[in-house]
């Protein structure tokens, strides 16, 4: 379902975010991405969602070159990927109903059948109590799953998390991988990452990266 062969992102010639980096996720697959702050965690999530595009090497979603993508096809991509990146934080100006409604809305659905989907997806993440409210009154840990329901309300196949459980609590950071797990449970592939080693699931699949390299991969580039 995604692939990445031989990837290397530099930024600028003193800035190399990735390193010859080379992985598979499979259909259904919940993966954790694990590594310190500047590790190039994003940069791996926002090159699956052709935010970023590789230096070289290739970025494959479902078989289609991500890297090569035109601006006119990036809708269809990004219609199958729910992304709850830092930078798209919710609307202040609107209640948390509103904000889950949008994607929905721009997509051209009609406002009865957006703000039925969009309960559902708040219900499925333990907060249609809190439709009304503003997200400014919600806590840290709520807001975050306010965004997962924002980013999954369009039924994608594939979330990308980064970081979201940064500045959590324990327990919110918790109830935050739950609610992302419960999506996991249904088929829907999930890509989570974190610099917090005590946030990763035992059970489940982890990929280290260090400067910009998957542990255990430091000769990739050169084989490939
Ligand atoms: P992480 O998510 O693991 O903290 P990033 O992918 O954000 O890592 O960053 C990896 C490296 O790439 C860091 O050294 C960072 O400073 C650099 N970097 C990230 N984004 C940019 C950018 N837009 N321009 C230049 N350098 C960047
Ligand atoms: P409906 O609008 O028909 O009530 P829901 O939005 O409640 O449907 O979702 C129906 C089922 O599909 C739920 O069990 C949900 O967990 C599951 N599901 C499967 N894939 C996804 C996905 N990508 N995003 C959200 N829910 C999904």
């Amino acid at each position: 379902m995604i692939e990445f062969q031989n990837v290397t992102k530099q930024y600028s010639p003193d800035a190399t975010a990735l390193r010859g980096v080379s992985l598979t996720v499979e259909k259904g697959e919940l993966v954790f991405l694990a590594g310190p702050s500047g590790a190039g965690k994003s940069t791996l999530l926002k090159m699956i969602a052709a935010m970023e595009r590789p230096s070289s090497g290739r970025v494959l979603v479902n078989g289609q070159d991500v890297g090569r993508i035109k601006p006119a096809g990036l809708p269809f991509l990004r219609r199958n990927l729910g992304l709850i990146f830092q930078q798209q934080r919710l609307l202040t100006d609107r209640s948390v109903l509103d904000n889950v409604m949008l994607p929905l809305l721009v997509t051209g659905a009609p406002r009865a059948a957006a703000e039925q989907r969009a309960r559902a997806a708040l219900d499925k993440v333990g907060l249609l109590d809190r439709a009304l409210a503003q997200p400014l009154a919600l806590s840290g840990g709520e807001q975050q799953r306010v965004s997962i329901a924002r980013a999954i309300v369009n039924r994608p196949q594939i979330i990308l998390a980064d970081e979201p459980t940064a500045n959590l609590d324990r327990a919110s950071a918790n109830q935050v991988l739950d609610a992302l797990k419960a999506f996991h449970s249904v088929g829907v592939t999930c890509l989570i990452s974190s610099h917090d080693e005590q946030m990763l699931d035992a059970a489940a699949r982890v990929i280290h990266l260090h400067h910009g390299q998957i542990d255990g991969q430091q000769d990739a580039g050169a084989q490939a």
